[in-house]
């Protein structure tokens, strides 16, 4: 990896723990890296100015993009506050927090601007391992954009899913050896309710997110004895 030392990066970036870890795991690994956050209204209006935040401390630069038309596009409970968040996946959909085809247009304004930008590597914090299953989380998917990014704009983008196969735990981890553990576990926020650091505790995003903090902080206890 370190093949790209010499060139920039240009990460989807939200100031969750998954994008944050992402960032600063950009920051090893190449020489300039951006940051591109989305703003369509998501339930906590906290979320873009936390990530704002992150982005000052961590040095990089910072770019806010306007994508409400998710709002429009198909109800999830996201966007729609009159929406009960579902709990569960229900067994034969999607849970409503699903954004049908929001990664797949993230995916393509960040290569649009990385294109403007002569950036050839974007980062994204997906995962397929122990999270609710979205079909744009998975690395077919990735993949397959990928190819068509490429063909789409004649060029050769490559996407980084680093956390692609990483568990939460393994994602906490990760954090750990980078060495900003406790930036992570402090200052991003990821609770569905707009609550950093340990957030509300009982909203699904939460739940994974505190789940594998304990399983991550119980192993390195065990690690340690
Ligand atoms: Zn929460």
């Amino acid at each position: 990896m370190n093949d790209f030392a010499n060139e920039d990066a240009l990460v989807l970036f939200s100031g969750g723990q998954d994008s944050t870890t992402c960032l600063y795991w950009a920051k090893k690994h190449f020489r300039n890296v951006y940051t591109l956050c989305f703003f369509y209204g998501q339930r906590h209006s906290l979320e873009v100015e936390n990530a704002q935040r992150i982005a000052e401390m961590a040095q990089v630069p910072f770019q806010v993009l306007d994508a409400h038309i998710i709002s429009q596009l198909a109800p999830n409970s996201l966007t729609d506050l009159s929406l009960e968040m579902d709990k569960e996946k229900p067994a034969d959909s999607y849970p409503n927090t699903f954004v049908p085809g929001r990664n797949m247009l993230f995916l393509t304004c960040a290569a649009a601007i990385a294109y403007a930008n002569n950036i050839r590597h974007l980062v994204t914090g997906v995962s397929q391992a122990d999270y609710s299953g979205y079909p744009d989380c998975r690395d077919t998917f990735i993949r397959s954009l990928n190819v068509s990014l490429n063909l789409a704009m004649e060029r050769q983008f490559i996407v980084h899913t680093p956390l692609m196969w990483r568990t939460k735990a393994q994602v906490w981890q990760l954090a750990d050896e980078l060495g900003v553990f406790d930036l992570i576990r402090t200052e991003t926020l990821t609770c569905y309710n707009g609550i950093k650091a340990e957030g509300c505790g009982h909203c699904p995003a939460c739940k994974l997110r505190n789940k594998g903090l304990e399983e991550y902080l119980s192993l390195k206890e065990r690690d340690k004895g």
